[in-house]
């Protein structure tokens, strides 16, 4: 069966805090795994291929990958935007869109620094050129711990002021910390969203829910090979003890 893996970025510079290694790809990083991804074969493809694929079964190259970056850092802007332009790859960025043109006040201090998010000006300048946006709700709550009303209206708010901003329908979504339980992806479908990335990791093919997409979550300081191996894995943690630990997890996920 085809598959197809999805790849979750956060910030794309220089990581600032410990913490932030894992989600501070530093732009020489990130045009690295690009590279790497299209040397070794892989073709790019935009969330529009994806819901085409899932909805009209109109078939992916083999290969394929989507990036996907999460919360709508500003350095999505200045650092991603002029090397994914370069390679001419497509990208999906997931906005808590009660955040834009404010700061990640959602994440705590001292642990991850004070960040500026994307402004309308420039997600509007990325809309025209080939850059894809999905709602990460207005203020990046755990959708688990809210009641139904609170969901609908985190869900609805962002779809339509992304809608209203850039002209064209938002279809996508991304579970904000990758929170969803059966309730909050049904509420997910009846915003009309026709996908949905999860931070699960793994491939995704027809046979996956396509409102529970797996992700490969990048590190920031995953080098190009370590990335190559965890696509191959279809893991985050591709490490040397791999086998031991994909089996062991193998062994939990059938006792849970
Ligand atoms: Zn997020």
């Amino acid at each position: 069966m085809q598959r197809f893996v999805i790849l979750m970025y956060h910030m794309v510079s220089e990581p600032k805090t410990a913490a932030e290694i894992k989600y501070a790809c530093r732009p020489k990083q990130f045009e690295q795994h690009l590279q790497m991804l299209l040397n070794e074969g892989f073709k790019p493809v935009s969330i529009g291929a994806i819901e085409d694929y899932y909805i009209n079964h109109t078939p992916l190259p083999d290969k394929a990958f989507l990036i996907t970056l999460d919360d709508g850092f500003e350095d999505n802007y200045s650092n991603a935007f002029p090397i994914l332009r370069r390679y001419q790859i497509p990208a999906i960025i997931y906005l808590a869109t009660g955040l834009v043109g404010k700061t990640n006040q959602w994440m705590s201090a001292p642990t991850f620094s004070k960040r500026k998010m994307l402004s309308w000006a420039q997600i509007k300048e990325m809309a025209s050129q080939g850059i894809d946006f999905g709602s990460h709700t207005v203020n990046h709550p755990a959708l688990t711990e809210l009641d139904d009303e609170s969901v609908c209206k985190e869900l609805v708010q962002s779809k339509k002021i992304i809608e209203e901003q850039l002209g064209v329908a938002c279809s996508h979504f991304a579970y904000p910390f990758g929170l969803l339980n059966e309730r909050t992806r049904e509420l997910v479908q009846q915003a009309s969203f026709k996908t949905a990335c999860t931070t699960r990791s793994g491939f995704n093919n027809a046979a996956r829910d396509p409102l529970m997409l797996h992700r490969i979550e990048v590190y920031g300081d995953d080098s190009a090979w370590k990335l190559k191996q965890k696509i191959g894995f279809g893991m985050n943690d591709a490490s040397w003890f791999f086998p031991l630990k994909y089996y062991s997890s193998r062994l939990l996920a059938r006792i849970c």
